[in-house]
């Protein structure tokens, strides 16, 4: 969503006769769009800004604006005093930018009905912001606000325009994108009609409240949906779960994911989980392992728990100490990583239609991505957005590698 919103706000700049620079040191304006999910994420903000601070004190940057989820949060007061940040926004008025940088105000350009980029081979879509849950740990409502859907109709249009404009692979996003609904219409409504339009297409991130069944058939049925899907789980135990207010039960989410691996045999499965939150016990944080296990997910993003100041969890009692956090982290890890590799070695061997992305290996392999949602690496000339078929020679945890490019096809 933060890499959608930098899109935005950088064409918007670019529209007012900015050219982007790589180093701070050759930037007239700063912006640096935040995150607030995580402590660690203010940490890195506040780094840059005493960098920035520096800069700017010997004239080589001239402005700083800080924007996002920081800049909606109470913190961001004080950081504007003691770093002189010359422009603070948060996440519902950026469109305040344009007139620090010379444009006309455009009250409507941060609606969620901006489009996403245009003409690069993949796109975000917004299809809903903010949130109607309220996470006992989770900043996420307090600074996006509440769940706004887009309309069906604008959603699609934009699809359409995307990929007329030669668009090939559209992600639909939102912090709770299965929640959408509008005039009677549900997010498998609005997943089935974007994957008649559009030649590929994924979405992120789902409720596991809200994961319709039909939605995981549509996925194994839809020759367009990559066939990835990343279902936060948070926790393996119920009580857990209860006092995080998730809304569901483990055996719940057991059940969601027997109907996923049924329906898309060759899908891959990622979640978030968060290690420490307040009062998790041994007895929780087994039941996460045992849950990891039979969920065999291909990837996790896995956090130890972060205090965020204003949400239920960061004034209850039953703090975990660092260092069994860090043990039950490396536990999880550990489990995750073991999954994953065992699931990834079953694709050796086999040949695959690669979608290549943008960036590229150390070793200057393309990165790119099968069918089934896996990282692969592959030694390929193509340009993003175009797609090789390579054997799997070799696997590891996190991605496949592929041998030479198939170019028979
Ligand atoms: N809306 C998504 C959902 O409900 O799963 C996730 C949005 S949140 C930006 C991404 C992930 O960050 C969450 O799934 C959770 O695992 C993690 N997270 C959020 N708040 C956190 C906190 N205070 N400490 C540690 N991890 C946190
Ligand atoms: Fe945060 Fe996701 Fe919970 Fe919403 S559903 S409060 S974004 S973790």
């Amino acid at each position: 969503m933060n890499v959608h919103d930098s899109d935005r706000i950088r064409r918007m700049i670019q529209d007012a006769g900015y050219a982007e620079v790589q180093r701070y040191e050759d930037a007239d304006l700063v912006i640096l769009n935040t995150c607030y999910v995580r402590e660690n994420a203010v940490d890195r903000v506040r780094g840059h800004l005493g960098e920035l601070n520096r800069l700017r004190r010997e004239g080589r940057v001239k402005r700083v604006a800080l924007t996002g989820c920081i800049g909606a949060a109470e913190e961001s007061a004080a950081l504007r005093q003691t770093y002189d940040i010359d422009l603070v926004l948060g996440t519902h008025n950026t469109y305040e930018l344009a007139e620090f940088v010379g444009l006309p105000t455009m009250r409507e350009t941060y609606t969620p009905e901006l489009p996403g980029t245009e003409g690069g081979h993949s796109a975000f879509v917004t299809i809903m912001t903010g949130c109607n849950y309220q996470c006992s740990y989770c900043i996420v409502p307090t600074v996006r606000g509440r769940m706004i859907c887009r309309p069906m109709d604008s959603v699609i249009g934009e699809v359409e325009n995307l990929v007329a404009g030669g668009t090939g692979y559209i992600t639909l996003l939102g912090q709770t994108v299965d929640a959408w609904r509008h005039e009677g219409k549900r997010f498998c409504d609005l997943l089935e009609a974007v994957s008649e339009s559009a030649p590929r297409v994924w979405f992120t991130t789902s409720h596991p409240s809200n994961m319709e069944d039909r939605t995981l058939r549509a996925i194994g049925e839809r020759d367009s949906i990559v066939k990835r899907l990343h279902l936060p789980v948070q926790s393996g135990s119920d009580r857990m779960l209860k006092v995080m207010h998730r809304g569901y039960k483990a055996e719940r989410y057991r059940r969601k994911i027997e109907i996923f691996r049924e329906a898309v045999p060759d899908g891959t499965l990622s979640t978030d989980i968060i290690v420490g939150h307040p009062g998790e016990t041994e007895e929780d944080h087994e039941q996460t392992l045992r849950l990891v296990e039979d969920c065999a997910f291909d990837s996790a993003y896995i956090f130890k728990f972060s205090p965020r100041q204003g949400t239920e969890a960061a004034s209850l009692p039953g703090t975990v100490p660092d260092s069994i956090v860090q043990r039950r982290f490396l536990e999880v890890l550990r489990q995750i990583e073991q999954n994953a590799f065992s699931r990834n070695q079953h694709k050796v061997g086999g040949e695959e239609e690669i979608y290549i992305r943008h960036g590229r290996t150390e070793d200057g392999k393309a990165i790119g991505e099968t069918w089934s949602g896996h990282a692969v690496h592959v030694k390929t000339d193509a340009a993003p957005g175009e797609y090789v078929r390579a054997t799997i020679e070799s696997a590891g945890p996190h991605v496949l590698y592929a041998g030479e490019v198939d170019t028979s096809v």
